[in-house]
């Protein structure tokens, strides 16, 4: 399966919120249908289901209450990019809380609801338990954190560690959703049980603890429509739920107004005869002819009630054994995964997250890593400990921090004497004991002094070349900037952009992730004329059976001459430039027959300073491949040229071209300090000639301004140089 397949959205969306109240969160019919063609067995696993659905029904009228209570071990997982959705552990132990209310009729509002419906409130008689152990047996409050881009947008994607469905029931809480307009989403017990890895609730963590949302996305999870069936579409035809004392309806809009909750619409007359096991009528129930708008399966977010018939449902899916959740709540299982013990008392988590912080004028991109050791500019390290209520904290950080040691509970702003990269310590201490997390490779304070000027050039011989060329792997995931010696354009070794997806696809896609690789500082000061950033690059796209070519990379290419505060995009390089390999069904790796291209940036005069730096900024996308830099430096000339000055030969380069106003022509001059060239247009007529001196035995540039040609067209440049001659075509515009 592959990431963000939408054959694989068997989601029931629901609405975010009164804002947004026209909107249809998604077309889960459309996509149902789709999962039924390609997964048959999905409906003969819906078929047994509702065969024990219908069981249980049958007996109602003449089986003794069911008065069993059901436990159901829960696992919040926060997806977060330290932003609002890094929810507070006891926000969401409240949440839990509340949620539960729900589930046991507790919840204090059913007292609103209207007369008709009074009777028909139903208690599910289920709990539901944050786990107290994780799956590999240790402690746990029941709470994960995952720092990661898919916070925005939230997918199944995003569904990072999930816990065994058939013991825990997982939530995940994400910053937005990619469905739009959705709040959150879940799948019916069917659908968990093709994907297991998905199984759960995926919820916006603005809705946490906001009009019912996940006890709406659990009622999904055990088996529940919408009242008006199972689509996303409220509002729009009369419909039905497979539940009795769920009157039809068309389902509701958000807004919780009078109208809505009286409203008879679809449920006029409604009564549902009931026969006996011998076939005799057993009852006729004569239901509300008014809708149950009130009913936790509305999109009306009245959101007051579950009824008996949707809490028969419910217990049904608790006892059966598809997707494994009559597994939930087993003895053995409830033991295993700590649901009725009492929530342990853990040491925090210590963690830290960092941005740039004030001084130094305006800052872009603050979540960058770096900044120069001598910059005004300031780290910002924000304490986020987590898992238990925090005491104390313990920070320390090295290379001559301004703050070496600190106990701030918030954030110590830092800056560093001493270049390279900064190791910083966080130790975290509660009543139930301290945690430490040490991020040696926190943030890179830059040298400022500069490594080269004109004529540099870093082959990456050896790791140690790479030493104050800092790779920031922000999210701390597979795909990175790395050292890389099986490969290279000159030699074996080069860096790395690790695009290739080596996991099983399910969670974690690259897209949406980015990465820096930055150069150490270049002296460009004063420099008059062209100058170039050039690099070679060779990549590849994947192929995927069944799936065709996937290439969604990008590379930018930035420069800063303000010490890392402010980075100013110079160029980016795309699909179509980055895999000129083709497509590979593997993990691309270059091989003698690969090619490297030339890449080549023109640093304008504004960007020429003592301390120019550029950055390597890559965004892989989902599906992407790998992507090889090597010779990295600074010419006069773009790296094609550079290149033609390092081999045997004479040849000649004409740049740009094609171009609209002049073009120079690049050459490596004979033994003679003399040269000409000769301009002809496609009939052969000379148009202008011109004898030059040149450089013997070196590099020569020539201008050609665009008034020597006059009109616009094709034209063919002859240059004479010794006894060497050389004719390229050359564009005028
Ligand atoms: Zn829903």
């Amino acid at each position: 399966m592959f990431k963000r397949s939408s054959l694989l959205v068997l989601a029931m969306a629901c609405m975010a919120g009164t804002s947004i109240a026209q909107s249809q969160p998604c077309a889960t019919d459309e996509h149902y249908h789709q999962l039924l063609t390609h997964y048959p067995q999905l409906a003969e696993m819906e078929k047994q289901f509702n065969q024990q659905v219908t069981s249980g029904l049958a007996a109602r009228t003449t089986a003794s209450a069911d008065t069993t209570w059901y436990d159901v071990p829960l696992v919040v997982h926060v997806v977060h990019d330290y932003g609002m959705d890094f929810l507070a552990d006891d926000a969401i132990y409240e949440a839990v809380q509340n949620w539960a209310l729900a589930f046991v009729s507790a919840n204090p509002d059913t007292n609103v609801v209207i007369p008709a419906f009074k009777p028909y409130i139903g208690n599910a008689r289920i709990r539901l338990h944050l786990a107290t152990i994780d799956p590999d047996g240790n402690p746990t409050k029941g709470v994960i954190r995952h720092h990661s881009y898919l916070t925005s947008p939230g997918s199944d994607q995003s569904k990072f560690t999930p816990w065994p469905n058939n013991k825990y029931m997982n939530i995940w809480f994400t910053n937005t959703l990619g469905n739009s307009g959705a709040a959150a989403y879940a799948y019916y017990p069917s659908s968990g049980a093709m994907m297991p890895h998905y199984d759960g609730v995926i919820s916006l963590a603005s809705y946490l603890n906001t009009s019912k949302t996940i006890p709406h996305e659990l009622g999904h999870c055990l088996n529940l429509q919408h009242v008006w069936g199972n689509n996303n579409n409220a509002a729009v035809a009369c419909g039905d739920d497979q539940v009795d004392d769920t009157p039809p309806t068309k389902g509701h809009s958000p807004g919780c107004i009078t109208s809505v909750i009286y409203d008879t619409a679809c449920a006029t007359g409604y009564a549902k005869m009931y026969v006996s096991s011998s076939g005799l009528l057993d009852s006729l129930v004569d239901y509300p002819d008014t809708t149950n708008s009130q009913n936790i399966m509305d999109y009306s977010y009245c959101s007051n009630m579950f009824s008996k018939g949707q809490c028969e449902r419910m217990r049904d899916a608790l006892t059966s054994s598809v997707a494994g959740r009559n597994n939930l709540i087993t003895p053995a299982n409830l033991a295993a995964t700590g649901a009725l013990a009492p929530m342990p008392d853990l040491p925090p988590v210590a963690e830290f997250s960092i941005n740039k912080g004030v001084g130094g004028g305006s800052v872009t991109d603050a979540r960058s890593l770096f900044l120069t050791y001598t910059n005004a500019a300031q780290f910002s390290f924000n304490n986020r400990s987590w898992n238990d209520t925090v005491a104390s904290v313990q920070w320390e950080f090295s290379n001559g921090a301004s703050t070496p040691v600190s106990t701030s509970m918030t954030n110590v702003l830092n800056r560093f004497s001493v270049p390279g990269w900064v190791t910083v310590s966080l130790t975290a201490t509660s009543n139930a004991g301290t945690n430490t997390l040490v991020k040696t490779n926190a943030v890179y304070a830059a040298d400022t002094t500069p490594v080269g000027t004109l004529g540099y050039a870093q082959s990456f011989t050896s790791a140690g070349d790479v030493t104050n060329w800092p790779m920031i792997n922000y999210y701390d995931n597979q795909f990175k900037w790395e050292f890389y010696n099986g490969a290279g354009k000159d030699d074996n070794s080069c860096v790395r952009f690790r695009s290739y997806d080596t996991s099983n696809r399910r969670t974690g896609t690259a897209a949406g992730d980015y990465d820096d690789f930055v150069t150490p500082a270049f002296n460009l000061e004063g420099l008059g004329g062209d100058v170039y950033f050039n690099f070679f690059s060779t990549g590849a796209s994947t192929s995927i059976s069944g799936w065709g070519t996937r290439t969604y990379d990008s590379l930018q290419i930035d420069v800063s001459v303000t010490g890392g505060t402010r980075w100013t995009k110079l160029a980016a390089f795309r699909t179509s430039d980055l895999a000129n390999n083709g497509s590979r069904s593997s993990e691309f790796v270059p091989g003698s027959t690969s090619t490297w291209i030339p890449r080549s940036v023109a640093v304008s005069s504004i960007y020429r300073n003592r301390q120019t730096f550029f950055r390597f900024r890559m965004r892989p996308g989902n599906i992407g491949n790998n992507v090889y830099i090597d010779n990295v430096g600074i010419g006069l000339f773009p790296a094609a040229v550079s290149e033609m000055a390092s081999v045997e030969g004479n040849d000649l380069i004409i740049y740009p071209n094609p171009s609209a106003n002049g073009c120079n022509l690049v050459f490596k001059a004979g033994n003679e300090a003399k040269a000409q060239y000769v301009v002809r247009d496609v009939a052969g007529k000379v148009i202008y000639q011109q004898a030059i001196s040149a450089t013997p035995n070196a590099m020569n540039t020539e201008f050609i301004s665009r008034d020597r040609v006059g009109i616009p067209g094709m034209y063919f440049v002859t240059l004479t140089s010794g006894n060497a001659t050389s004719t390229r075509k050359m564009i005028v515009q």
